[in-house]
């Protein structure tokens, strides 16, 4: 079995919300339930060791646009949100990570070496991200408290509007290039990433604003749970240009299996092959190598393949890529070593500490 260390996962977000009907965020992690994605005992089952695991505000009153009778769709841009209700949420989503990490249901890991170790142990992994930066002032201070609190990758912008950059709407078929990208405060919070050792993902955010963090970060390029747009051309999907650009600067891309953005069709259906999530990572490892292709799962986040039906059936997409010809340790960057590589360069392991 190959362990598996994935880009991008919403557990915090679901159990927050069980929190908030009264369940306890370690019993629930650490003793599994029956809905959902991960837990302790799924993530044992399918080999998943560990993850980027995000604080994400929810847009409660986004309602997704029914596609037309070509199946096409574009939904607007969620509406931005206020900084304290965000702030608040955040905090809270940080705090279920570190009782989860208190009480040894998981780890809150900030080292490559704790992410080995962990591996080793069987303990799950966990990294701390935040997708979009609403409880994040201009002022970056917040961004402070919150990489003391374990923080080791954002992105910037989700698919709204905030004080740092555009995001790309839930749109079919459309090009991601569908607004400005970074404001100044934006250009500013790469360059604070870049210093203090935090990794950008850009998932989410318009083609515009990729090229801006392209121009901007010291980092290579890195786009955690977005697929190729070649394939499946919806906004939230890299072009092959922007995937050439992931390549030139070895970053990583990571496979989304939320069904939308793997179908040929753009339809959120769970009835979809394991096949489409293979066809997304020839194309992606066509174009960018092997050693810049990894996986993003979107569990807890999207409807993904009724196939893989949650992190218990993570190897059935492993073993589907061998049976096409991938090998062991071609899967082992896959699956794992890409991440780690990515994370130990934005974390700063390889060269000597910033003042
Ligand atoms: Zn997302």
């Amino acid at each position: 079995m190959q362990s598996v260390f994935d880009g991008h996962n919403d557990v915090l977000l679901r159990l927050w919300h069980h929190s908030h009907e009264g369940t306890d965020p370690v019993a629930e992690f650490r003793d599994g339930i029956s809905t959902g994605h991960i837990d302790a005992p799924r993530a044992r089952a399918g080999g998943l060791a560990g993850g980027l695991c995000a604080i994400y505000i929810p847009s409660g009153h986004l309602v997704f646009a029914e596609p037309d009778r070509n199946g096409h769709y574009a939904t607007p841009l969620a509406e931005p949100l206020e900084r304290p209700p965000s702030l608040d949420i955040a905090l809270e989503m940080a705090a279920i990570a570190l009782r989860l990490d208190r009480a040894g249901a998981w780890k809150l890991c900030r080292s490559t070496a704790e992410i080995r170790d962990c591996m080793d142990k069987g303990i799950f992994a966990a990294v701390l991200h935040m997708e979009g930066c609403e409880a994040i002032d201009a002022d970056l201070a917040a961004l402070e408290t919150f990489y003391a609190a374990g923080l080791r990758s954002l992105g910037p912008v989700w698919s709204r509007n905030n004080v740092f950059a555009h995001g790309v709407p839930f749109a079919f078929p459309s090009s991601p290039d569908t607004g400005p990208g970074l404001t100044e405060a934006g250009f500013a919070l790469v360059r604070e990433c870049n210093r203090l050792g935090i990794v950008i993902d850009l998932a989410h955010i318009t083609e515009k604003g990729f090229w801006d963090v392209a121009k901007t970060s010291d980092q290579p390029l890195v786009a955690s749970h977005s697929n190729a747009h070649a394939l499946t051309p919806v906004a939230r999907n890299l072009t092959d240009k922007q995937l050439d650009a992931i390549k030139e600067s070895r970053g990583i891309v990571g496979l989304n299996y939320a069904t939308a953005m793997l179908r040929a069709d753009g339809r959120s259906d769970a009835n979809t092959p394991i096949d489409a999530m293979v066809r997304h990572v020839d194309h992606m490892v066509e174009r960018v190598g092997i050693d810049c292709v990894g996986l993003g799962s979107d569990f807890d986040g999207a409807t993904i393949p009724a196939d893989i039906g949650d992190a218990a059936g993570n190897q059935k997409l492993i073993a589907a890529l061998r049976n096409v010809g991938y090998g062991e340790a071609d899967l082992a960057k896959l699956c794992r070593e890409n991440w780690l590589r990515i994370l130990a360069s934005a974390w700063g392991e390889s060269r000597a500490p910033r003042a």
